[in-house]
């Protein structure tokens, strides 16, 4: 059995991806929306065709039930299928899971006793996952976070310079995020180019809403963008990344913000939105285009911000083989792409521009012949990446428990 349910369960809404890991596809995928609002909604896509449905959705176990009417009623049917395991995207693993677990009880305490650090995320990713184990009781829960790829951070890329103590008692560091997709395209363009992971250095610039870079020393984690919590590192859509955290005292005694203001100015009002209005690149490239003053100056914050990362991580790697792009803005902006790698001829980084052209849906290497540092964009997929490493960890299990039979 190679087919396993992804779910990703937000503080409202479910996401799920039906995958056949063997052909890497889709089978079928869907969203739940607007939990515990007065008009829920369900949208199911199988075969080619989506189907919407409109109903209040009063919990997360209503609208998992129902997602299952679904799969029953249009297809595909999940008994037919025999899914191998439910795969749960968790966010924040803290310095508690390096790699994906089996759900167990103990697991979900763990999970719990680690929402301080996540309090938007991980007590829905719990909710989910408690649903999920009581609908699909006869099949191997496994989760998957978002920190795991990083766990491997050396000590000097993830301690924070302040007191100790107080970094301790709080689990003050750095996490990272994104890690499912940084190691997923790592692992990608190892495969592509058919080289070994351990010969590979590689930079991975995952650009999407949230943006975050990552060196990877072959095939292990050695330095990310993100930290404690998902907004520090690249500018974003609406994240602000790095920013000298004075602004925040200053902000809270001369300003008079509260917390919660200062936490919805930095994670949903600053970025490219809070620069320009704008966090979609299509359209900051036409007010850009357009001659509008804000947008431009928002774009060369965004590329400012992340070519001084590619420098960085240049100097953390000394030798970097692969510089990759991925996410919505990764794999679909070229003038973001070419933008972030011009003028770098003299570190043997070049982007070709024709390779580079328009969207680019299948992995491709974009840098000339000539250059020693290979440019690529590799499409991510997180939700097979899930699947994969759900159906390997099960593997794992059963062949110890068939060893342990022997
Ligand atoms: P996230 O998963 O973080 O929400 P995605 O990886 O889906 O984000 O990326 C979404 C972003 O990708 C959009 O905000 C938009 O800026 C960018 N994007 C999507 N399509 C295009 C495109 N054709 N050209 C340029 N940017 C695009």
């Amino acid at each position: 059995m190679s087919t396993v349910l992804v779910i990703n369960s937000g503080s409202s809404s479910i996401k799920y991806q039906l995958v056949d890991t063997v052909g890497g596809e889709a089978l079928a995928s869907g969203i739940v929306e607007r939990i515990g609002e007065a008009a829920g909604s369900i949208k199911h896509s199988f075969a080619g065709t989506t189907t919407s449905r409109t109903d209040p959705i009063a919990d997360h176990g209503v609208g998992l039930r129902a997602v299952l009417d679904l799969f029953r009623e249009l297809g595909p049917d999940l008994q037919e299928v025999g899914i191998a395991a439910v795969g749960h995207r968790v966010v924040h693993g803290g310095s508690v899971f390096d790699g994906p677990a089996i759900v167990t009880d103990e697991v979900i305490a763990q999970i719990d006793a680690l929402s301080p650090l996540a309090p938007l995320h991980n007590p829905p990713n719990i909710t989910g996952i408690r649903v999920a184990r009581e609908l699909l009781p006869d099949v191997p829960h496994v989760v998957v976070f978002d920190t795991a790829f990083f766990r491997t951070l050396p000590e000097a890329a993830a301690t924070y310079a302040i007191d100790a103590e107080v970094a301790r008692e709080h689990g003050i560091r750095r996490y990272g995020f994104h890690g499912t997709s940084h190691q997923f395209v790592s692992q990608q363009v190892a495969q592509i180019l058919g080289r070994r992971p351990q010969d590979l250095n590689q930079i991975v610039l995952h650009l999407g809403n949230g943006a975050s870079a990552s060196a990877v020393r072959g095939g292990v984690a050695v330095e990310t963008s993100m930290g404690l919590t998902p907004l520090e590192g690249l500018v974003m859509g609406t994240r602000s990344g790095d920013i000298d955290p004075a602004v925040l005292i200053h902000l809270q005694r001369n300003a008079g913000m509260s917390v919660d203001e200062i936490d919805d100015l930095l994670n949903r009002r600053s970025g490219l939105k809070g620069l320009s209005g704008e966090n979609d690149f299509r359209t900051l490239h036409d007010l850009v285009a357009a001659g509008d003053a804000e947008a431009s100056l928002a774009l060369d914050v965004y590329l400012h911000r992340l070519r001084k990362y590619i420098g960085a991580y240049f100097a953390v790697l000394g030798r970097v083989d692969v510089v990759v792009f991925t996410a919505g803005v990764g794999e679909n902006d070229d003038i973001v792409r070419a933008r972030a790698l011009a003028d770098l001829e003299s570190l043997g980084i070049a982007v070709d521009l024709e390779k580079n052209e328009g969207r680019i849906r299948e992995p491709r290497v974009i840098s000339p012949e000539w250059a020693t540092t290979t440019v690529m964009v590799v499409p991510t997929n997180e939700e097979l990446a899930i699947a994969q490493q759900a159906v390997d960890l099960i593997g794992v299990v059963d062949d110890a428990a068939d060893l342990g039979h022997a």
